[in-house]
């Protein structure tokens, strides 16, 4: 009864957490852009790309955090949880290369989008990664293609709601409300929590009933 009772207790704690954390996701978003929008480029450009990379980073490590909780190895999870983070404030470098210099003022006022703002190759990509760990019956590999679409995502959706999303080679999006895009940032982690234990229980079923894995590497 104890037992029964503590787990319960425990359940609700960690529902609650969750919730937070979720809700957390917007916060930080809102709190990014207007400290942003305060910042004058050319009183500080540095500090400007400093802290919308940071808010790339708090933003989906938050929501990889919200995704992949059911975790039971914290330290894995907690180091999943700082990579999809890098992972998301990475795909900026892309705008260094594309001019092929680290000056920030340059690389600021790229008039094309660089490559890895491309959505259509990574979500390829990551659902390719997903059918794989389906196969092979491999629940790192789906965390994995889980870890790449939350980064992907989290970032592209932040950035288009000024500039659309880039579905190359077909074009881009309009950009769109920014109401629509906080919504955006609580949806997509609810979802690929979902897609996750979903899949995960697909299979765990495939494993229990004796099926062999399909190994193509
Ligand atoms: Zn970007």
């Amino acid at each position: 009864m104890w037992k029964l009772w503590s787990l319960d207790y425990l359940k609700t704690k960690l529902d609650i957490k969750s919730t937070i954390n979720l809700f957390l996701i917007p916060a930080i978003a809102l709190t990014g852009d207007k400290v942003i929008d305060y910042i004058f480029p050319y009183k500080s450009l540095i500090l400007k790309c400093f802290i919308d990379s940071a808010t790339h980073f708090i933003i989906a490590s938050l929501s990889w955090n919200y995704v992949g909780n059911l975790s039971i190895y914290k330290r894995t999870h907690l180091f999943a949880v700082f990579m999809c983070g890098l992972l998301a404030s990475l795909i900026d470098i892309d705008h260094f290369i594309a001019v092929g210099t680290m000056n920030l003022q340059v690389a600021t006022t790229l008039p094309h989008r660089p490559f890895l703002h491309c959505t259509t190759v990574f979500s390829a990509i990551a659902v390719l990664l997903a059918l794989l760990s389906i196969k092979m019956h491999s629940i790192p590999y789906l965390k994995l293609s889980l870890i790449i679409t939350t980064a992907i995502w989290t970032h592209h959706w932040r950035d288009g709601y000024r500039r659309g999303i880039w579905i190359c080679p077909i074009g881009s999006t309009p950009p769109y409300w920014y109401f629509l895009y906080l919504v955006g940032l609580v949806a997509l982690p609810l979802s690929l929590h979902f897609v996750l234990r979903f899949t995960s229980e697909l299979i765990n079923k495939a494993k229990n009933q004796g099926l062999q894995p399909v190994y193509f590497i």
